[in-house]
Order: C-alpha cells, then sequence, then structure tokens
C-alpha cells in the first residue's frame, strides 16, 4: 500500500538523482526528505518533527503555513502571471517604495531573484556610477575576511571564506578583503570597542595603500552571520560610513541575513545611528523564503547618475524574473505582518527573554564565547577557553547531531581558516512560539552541558 506522501509527491528514493547543495556525499546517512511544514516545525517522510533552528537558510522568517502570504502569490498569478520589469506592474513599484520607506531616506530599488544577484547587481551599478561620475578608474571592492556575499563568481570573490573559494578561483579582478572586527580573535589590544575601531582603521589603511582612486565600494553585514555571528560594536559601523564618505568608496550593506527584523531591528544596520548606507542588498527575509526575490535598494543621488538623457546612462542590466509579480506580492505581503505582529518588537523581546538564556552557557569548558542580535546566535566552542583552540570538528558535529536526534536543527558556520568554523548556529523563525524557544533553548544547552 502507498503511504501518504508517495500518494501525494511519488516514492522517495535513496539513489536520488538530486544533487545537495553544500553537502558531503555520504553514502552511509540516511537524507532527510520533508514532505510538510507547521509554523517553526517541519516533518521528514518517515513522521519525524524537527524545529527548524536555522529557518532553512536563515530566510522562513515567518514560518511555514503563513496563508494570507499563500493567498497573495495565488491571487497575484492570477491576476497577472508575469511581466518584466522593462515596464512597472504595480506589485514591483508599490514594493520598491515600501522598501525605502523602511530603509528611511529615497532609495531606487532594483530586483532580482536571489542574495548573490542583489550584490552582483550592486557590485555592476557601483563600477558604473564612479565610470559616470568622471572616476573610471575606481573599480575595487573590499569587503571582510570571514564574509559571505553570494556564490557567483562575483559574489564569491566579495566572500572570504577560503574552503568556499579554492577551487573555484581564480575570482573576478578588483576584490580585495581586509580584516573583520572580530574581538574574540582580534589581532589587536584592548576592550571590544577599541579593537572593532582600530579593524575601522584597517579599512582606511587598505585605500590608502591600493590609492583611493581605484576603490569604488566597501561591502559588509552589519553583522557577519554565515561567517561565525560576529557582532562589532556599533560604533565600527559609524566609523567605516566615516571612512567610505572621505574617500568616496560606496557603503553597501548586505542585508541578505539581517534584512527584515532578524536581529532586532527592521535593517541590522538601523542599530548604529547616523548610518545610512548607499546601497543596501536584501532577499531571504524580504518574502520569508515564500518564493524568490533579490533586491538592490541604491540611494536616489546615486541614480541620478543613470537618468542623464542623450548619454547612454541607463543601466544595462536585466533579470527575467527579478521583481516577478507573484514575489513582490508576496514580500508586501510579508512585511504587512512582520508590521501588523509587530515582529521586530518580539524579536527584541523575546531574543532577550528567551535565546538569551543560552548566554549562561558562557562557563562551560568547550564555550569561548556567546554572541547574539536578536534571532541570531552564535556558540563559539573551544577546546580550551585560554588558549582559544576550537573544538575539534568531530565533537562540533556530534553536537549538531545529538540536537537532530532529539528533534532541533541547528547549523555551524561556513568554512572559514580550517578549524575556525566552530560556531554553532541558532537563527529560528521569528515567529517562534515561547514553547518552541524554550525547547531550543533547553535542547542545546543540555546536549552541550553532557559533553
Ligand atoms: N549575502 C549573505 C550575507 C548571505 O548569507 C547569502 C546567503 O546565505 C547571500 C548573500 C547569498 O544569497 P543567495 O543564497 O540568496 O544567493
Amino acid at each position: 500500500m502507498k503511504t501518504e506522501v508517495e500518494m501525494k509527491q511519488g516514492p522517495q528514493t535513496k539513489e536520488s538523482h538530486l544533487w545537495n547543495a553544500i553537502t558531503r556525499y555520504n553514502p552511509k546517512t540516511e537524507p532527510t526528505v520533508a514532505v510538510s511544514g507547521e509554523g517553526s516545525w517541519f516533518t521528514d517522510e518517515k513522521g519525524n518533527r524537527y524545529l527548524d533552528g536555522v529557518s532553512g537558510l536563515w530566510c522562513l522568517n515567518l514560518g511555514h503555513g503563513q496563508q494570507e502570504i499563500v493567498d497573495a502569490a495565488a491571487e497575484q498569478m492570477k491576476t497577472l502571471s508575469y511581466f518584466p520589469l522593462t515596464m512597472n506592474h504595480r506589485p514591483a513599484v508599490q514594493l520598491a517604495g515600501k522598501i525605502s520607506e523602511l530603509l528611511g531616506a529615497d532609495y531606487q530599488v532594483f530586483f532580482s531573484n536571489s542574495g548573490s544577484e542583489a550584490n552582483e547587481t550592486a557590485f555592476k551599478i557601483i563600477r558604473q556610477y564612479h565610470n559616470q561620475t568622471g572616476n573610471p578608474g575606481k573599480y575595487k571592492v573590499i569587503s571582510r575576511y570571514r564574509a559571505y556575499h553570494g556564490a557567483t563568481l562575483g559574489a564569491l570573490s566579495a566572500t572570504a571564506q577560503a574552503n568556499r573559494r579554492v577551487k573555484y578561483d581564480p575570482g573576478v579582478p578588483g576584490f580585495l578583503h581586509v580584516q573583520p572586527p572580530y574581538s574574540y580573535r582580534s589581532l589587536f589590544e584592548g576592550t571590544p570597542e577599541e579593537t572593532d575601531l582600530k579593524a575601522a582603521d584597517l579599512l582606511e589603511s587598505t585605500i590608502q595603500h591600493e590609492g583611493e582612486e581605484s576603490v569604488a565600494a566597501f561591502i559588509m553585514e552589519p553583522f557577519i552571520s554565515g561567517g561565525g555571528v560576529i557582532i562589532p560594536s556599533v560604533k565600527y559601523i559609524q566609523r567605516v560610513q566615516e571612512i567610505c564618505k572621505k574617500y568616496n568608496v560606496l557603503l553597501v550593506m548586505d542585508e541578505v541575513v539581517s534584512g527584515y527584523g532578524r536581529t532586532g531591528e527592521m535593517f541590522g544596520f538601523q542599530h548604529a545611528d547616523g548610518v545610512q548606507p548607499d546601497i543596501v542588498t536584501m532577499a531571504k527575509g524580504l518574502t520569508s523564503g515564500y518564493l524568490p526575490l533579490g533586491a538592490t535598494a541604491v540611494k536616489s543621488e546615486i541614480y541620478e547618475v543613470f537618468k542623464e538623457q542623450g548619454k547612454d546612462s541607463h543601466f544595462r542590466h536585466v533579470s527575467t524574473y527579478g521583481g516577478h509579480p507573484a514575489a513582490c506580492a508576496v514580500a508586501l505581503k510579508n512585511i504587512e505582518i512582520i508590521e501588523r505582529e509587530n515582529i521586530v518588537g518580539r524579536v527584541k523581546e523575546l531574543g532577550e527573554s528567551k535565546l538569551g538564556r543560552l548566554h549562561q552557557l558562557s562557563d562551560h569548558k568547550y564555550v569561548g564565547e556567546v554572541r547574539q542580535a536578536g534571532f541570531l546566535m552564535g556558540i563559539e566552542m573551544v577546546a580550551d577557553k585560554v588558549t582559544k583552540e576550537p573544538l575539534d570538528d568531530e565533537k562540533l558535529g556530534s553536537i549538531l547531531a545529538e540536537c537532530k536526534k532529539r528533534g532541533l536543527i541547528i547549523g555551524r558556520n561556513g568554512d572559514t581558516v580550517p578549524g575556525l568554523n566552530n560556531v554553532i548556529i541558532i537563527a529560528p523563525p521569528l515567529t517562534s512560539t515561547e514553547e518552541d524557544l524554550d525547547f531550543v533553548v533547553e535542547t542545546v544547552e543540555s546536549v552541550i552541558r553532557s559533553l
């Protein structure tokens, strides 16, 4: 007799033709085959339920089963199934206006389908902007070690995690990197704020050494997420803005993970008073993962340069599906729910009262540092608190496996310097119930304390 799943989806076989993303082939593991989801939980084809403590790939911010979003997509597909953004459609115009409002200044918004594309789009805009404002030599983009900015070759060149890059190098010319403000393992002495500000000085000296006439932009996440949840002092972000302005270097804020409430503000950069990036890129939380959508929001002063008449000044860039009407309708409904349900306030409050309890783990012999911004949490695991030697791979893997056995999916940071992917990552849906959050905290705490 066929199972309910087979009747709905056809049989699932182990000899799958599916090539999994960023996953080592291992003939011994049975792949998890998800079949349904409800709130922060999903169920696999064997009927096991798991709490998704990393929101898929940090994107399922409103959890599964938001009927209003499903209805908005269906309604839009019925009304206008597809339309290119070489012209306008209403959901895209409305969404661009809403994004600009949320960013707190006038921005012009270019739509794409993913975070990688949103960053690629930014890089092309940056080069063309400088080209058309009398600085054609300004083409270099600086980012930070440990950063991840996407999988496509430009975005991968801005990425600085060696193991993600080595087999695909050389990347695109003109991308360079500086040390991040990583106070736990800083090259400098001092308080976290002092070492963070010294990391900002490195950006300034790099611009000077490269020649300011060659540096086009600096791209950063407000809080490095996949590279190990690195939370700098807000003064670092403010200082970076000052440096960028001083050298006519455009500041690009990658809000792909931190946008739309994850860190307890609508956008991560909004933690830092007075910061208003030249360009903001976003994806994931923009639709809570219900449909693919990326966006590159560019300050209106920059866009002016692309409006000049008679000079072929327009942006020669197109994405067939970027800003698909259904994706824009989904994003509008997603934002409506975030605002109506005060999701940002909820993240602030429950981030502190619930997830924040994990700071108690700081006393554990294998916990180097617990870092958090809202529902973005990293626990850096070390074998020795004094030498900060990373906890070995096997022990770290066993924490993730044991959590999964108990029904909780958590993650770890992407490949960086070998050994330094020792940060456990917790980023549950922003709609997780209080009981869900208790389950996350109690499971992680009990697994780590049993080491
Ligand atoms: N930027 C950041 C900070 C990310 O974490 C990611 C993906 O994880 C990207 C960009 C790329 O987004 P996408 O996978 O949608 O291309």
